[in-house]
């Protein structure tokens, strides 16, 4: 009988089954029981955290043009830590509106994330790939958030499952990215501009969750996936 033969090597069984489409991955050959998203290797490799940059990793300086000025909030190195380690990749999507406004250019803005990907290196954090949207809002653009296109060009270069992705940000525009994606879920953070986001009592935000900051952030998101 399958079922008893199953039993006999559970290793190799479970392995078989995370290869399998996700509904059926989700259950052990054992006993039927689910098995967390997060122990099953074929799921953790495709699944990431879209974050915003400014307001929600770094704060809010109103159009940043100086690598000097980065300041990296408290505690979000370790929390991207424990999500990498919990087996997210990771990306920055972010809107330099700046760029298009003529305020700064693109090597301004190269020259910041060259400095933030080395701060939050030594601390062990590392990016798949940060994405920029340079157009000013009245531009046409491909990408600018709430554009999910820069999330469906990581799905298709990094073989992401979005349904299995979570975006962390501080505007709507951030959390309607997400949703326009197809994301799990969209976290809005009470820093930068989220607070008064929260205020403002959308309808919109029941979609989403409103957490204090990134750290409380990943500790939702590590939750979830513990369910
Ligand atoms: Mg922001």
């Amino acid at each position: 009988m399958l079922w008893l033969k199953l039993h006999h090597s559970p290793g190799v069984v479970h392995i078989f089954f995370c290869l399998l489409p996700p509904a059926i991955c989700q259950l052990s050959p054992l006993d039927l029981r689910p098995v967390p998203a997060y122990k099953c290797p074929a799921l953790i490799q495709r699944r990431a955290i879209f974050l915003d940059r400014d307001g929600t990793l770094i704060e809010e300086k109103n159009y940043l043009r100086r690598p000097e000025d980065i300041a990296v909030f408290p505690g979000a190195a370790r929390a991207l830590r424990r999500l990498l380690a919990a087996g997210f990749k990771l990306f920055i999507v972010s809107n330099q509106s700046g760029v298009g406004r003529g305020l700064f250019t693109m090597q301004d803005v190269a020259r910041i994330h060259t400095r933030l990907a080395a701060l939050l290196a030594r601390q062990g954090v590392h990016f798949q790939k940060i994405y920029v949207a340079p157009e000013a809002p009245d531009q046409h653009s491909r990408s600018r958030k709430p554009s999910p296109q820069f999330l469906f060009d990581a799905r298709d270069e990094f073989g992401l499952r979005l349904e299995q992705c979570y975006f962390v940000g501080d505007k709507l525009s951030d959390l309607e990215c997400g949703w326009n994606a197809g994301l799990k879920k969209c976290l809005l953070v009470r820093t930068g501009y989220g607070l008064q986001v929260e205020k403002s009592a959308d309808p919109r935000l029941a979609l989403a969750v409103v957490v204090d900051d990134l750290p409380a952030a990943a500790d939702w998101i590590l939750r979830e996936c513990l369910k």
